[in-house]
C-alpha cells in the first residue's frame, strides 16, 4: 500500500507500537495475552506488533515463565529490551547512597550502595553518585545515549516546584542548593527529584506489597521517619512537598528539641537514634541498628519492648492520618522495619485502639516487600512510569529502529481504549 493511506495505517501501527511499550513499562514484564488485555488490542494485533518489535532489538522474551501445575505450557513473558532505553535511579539516605540502571520495565540491570554522610556534604554526595552511575554503566555494557533520564531519592521534604530541599532545618548541607539542576547537569539526564519515604510509597504500591491497592500509606523507618501517601492511586504532595512529614508531628509538647526546632517530634520518640539512646543504659554502649534487630530476633525484652513502644507512638500518629486519608494499607519500611512484629504490632494496636473503627478495621499493617531497595526502586518508577517524557524518547528509538512514518507523525498523542479499537490496522 502506497500514498495517503499507507502512510496513516503505518502512523497506527507506530502508535499501537507505543502503546504496547507503555504497557511493557507500566506492567513490567507480561505475556501476548497480558498486553491484549493492557492495551485494549486483539491478540491478532498484539502477536504482530511484538513481532515487529522483537526485529527491532526493542522488545525481548523473558526466560523464566513459571510452570503452573497442571497449566500446561508456561507463558511466554515479554519485557522491554534495554536497547529501548535506561534508567537511572538514585536513593540519598542520612548516611549512605544507592545507584541503579534498569530497562524500562524496572528490571534491574546494575546496582551499588556506598556509604557516605549525605547530610553534610551535599557536593561530595553528588560526586559520589555521579561517580557510581559511571562505573555501572560501563559494568552493565550500558552506553551514555541509552540512558533516558534519572529519579533521585531525598531524606528530606522535596519542593517539586523549585527541585529543591524544602526545609532547611530537616537536611541542612542541601539548603538552598537546586537539587534536581544540580544533578542534571552533571549526569547530562533529565532528573525528577523527590523525598524519599514517597519513592518507597511510588515503589511498595507499584511493585510491592501494596500492588493493587489506590490508598496506602507507606512509613519509612530508620535514622529519620516519615510517610509518603498515595491516594487515589497517585502520589500525594502537598502544596510544598512536606505531605506525610509524620516524624515531625508533636507527639510531646515538653520533649527534647528536634533537628526541626520543634520539641517532642514523633521522630525524637520513635526514630532509630530515640531507641539507640534507650538502649544504651543497660547495653553500656551506644548499639547499633544491625545490634538493635539482633537483639529483637534474640528475644531480648528490653530491646523488644523499645521498639514496640516506639510502634505505639507511631501508631498514634497514623491513627489520626487514617482518620484523615481512610487508607486500605498501612505498609512499613525502612531499615528498623526488619524488627518486625514488635514494631507492627505496636502499629497495629495504637491504630486500632485510637483511629474510628470503620478506619482502623479497613486498614491492613504489612512490612514492605521491597525492603531497602524500595527507594531506590521507587527513583527508577520516577522515570519507567512518566509518561509524557518517555513518549518523544520511545517515538525516537521507534524510528531509529527502523520507521519512517513515525518521524512524519508530529501530532502523536496517546489513545483511549476505544480509539485503539479503530486504530487497528496493522
Ligand atoms: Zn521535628
Amino acid at each position: 500500500m502506497t500514498g495517503l493511506n499507507g502512510e496513516r495505517s503505518g502512523v497506527h501501527r507506530e502508535r499501537n507500537c507505543v502503546r504496547v511499550i507503555d504497557a511493557l513499562r507500566h506492567h513490567g514484564r507480561a505475556s501476548r495475552s497480558d498486553l491484549s488485555e493492557l492495551t485494549g488490542l486483539s491478540r491478532t494485533t498484539i502477536g504482530t506488533l511484538v513481532t515487529d518489535l522483537q526485529t527491532r532489538g526493542l522488545v525481548v522474551e523473558d526466560a523464566d515463565g513459571e510452570r503452573q501445575p497442571g497449566r500446561g505450557r508456561p507463558p511466554v513473558f515479554l519485557r522491554l529490551d534495554r536497547s529501548a532505553g535506561v534508567a537511572v535511579g538514585i536513593d540519598f539516605d542520612h548516611d549512605r547512597v544507592r545507584v541503579a540502571l534498569a530497562d524500562l520495565s524496572t528490571t534491574v540491570l546494575a546496582e551499588d550502595c556506598t556509604e557516605i554522610d549525605v547530610d553534610h556534604s551535599a557536593s561530595d554526595a553528588i560526586e559520589a553518585a555521579v561517580a557510581m552511575v559511571e562505573a555501572l554503566r560501563i559494568a552493565a555494557d550500558v552506553d551514555q545515549g541509552q540512558l533516558v533520564g534519572a529519579g533521585v531519592g531525598l531524606p528530606g521534604p522535596i519542593d517539586r516546584r523549585t527541585g529543591t530541599v524544602g526545609s532547611a532545618v530537616i537536611l541542612p548541607g542541601w539548603a538552598g542548593l537546586r537539587a534536581r539542576d544540580t544533578l542534571a547537569q552533571r549526569l547530562g539526564l533529565r532528573v525528577e527529584v523527590d523525598n524519599d519515604a514517597n519513592l518507597g510509597a511510588l515503589a511498595e504500591a507499584s511493585f510491592g506489597a501494596g500492588r493493587g491497592l489506590t490508598d496506602i500509606i507507606y512509613v519509612r523507618l530508620g535514622s529519620g521517619l516519615g510517610a509518603g501517601l498515595v491516594i487515589g492511586g497517585r502520589l500525594h504532595h502537598g502544596a510544598t512537598g512536606l505531605a506525610g512529614e509524620i516524624g515531625h508531628v508533636q507527639v510531646r509538647a515538653d520533649g527534647v528539641v528536634c533537628r526541626c526546632g520543634n520539641r517532642g517530634c514523633l521522630e525524637t520518640i520513635a526514630a532509630e537514634g530515640a531507641i539507640r539512646a534507650l538502649l544504651r543504659p543497660t547495653r553500656g554502649h551506644d548499639v547499633t541498628r544491625r545490634e538493635i534487630l539482633g537483639l529483637i530476633s534474640a528475644g531480648d525484652l528490653g530491646a523488644t519492648r523499645v521498639v514496640n513502644d516506639a510502634g505505639q507512638a507511631i501508631g498514634r500518629v497514623l491513627a489520626d492520618l487514617c482518620n484523615a486519608v481512610n487508607p486500605e494499607a498501612v505498609i512499613v519500611g525502612g531499615e528498623l522495619s526488619d524488627a518486625g512484629e514488635p514494631l507492627l504490632g505496636g502499629i497495629r494496636d495504637a491504630i486500632h485502639r485510637y483511629a474510628l473503627p470503620g478506619a482502623a478495621q479497613v486498614v491492613k499493617v504489612m512490612h514492605g516487600e521491597l525492603g531497602e531497595r524500595a527507594e531506590v526502586l521507587g527513583a527508577l518508577a520516577l522515570v519507567t512510569r512518566s509518561t509524557e517524557a518517555l513518549r518523544s524518547i520511545t517515538l525516537e528509538k521507534l524510528v531509529k529502529s527502523g520507521s519512517a512514518v513515525a518521524a512524519r507523525s508530529t501530532a502523536w498523542r496517546p489513545v483511549g481504549r476505544k480509539e485503539a479499537m479503530h486504530a487497528e490496522t496493522t
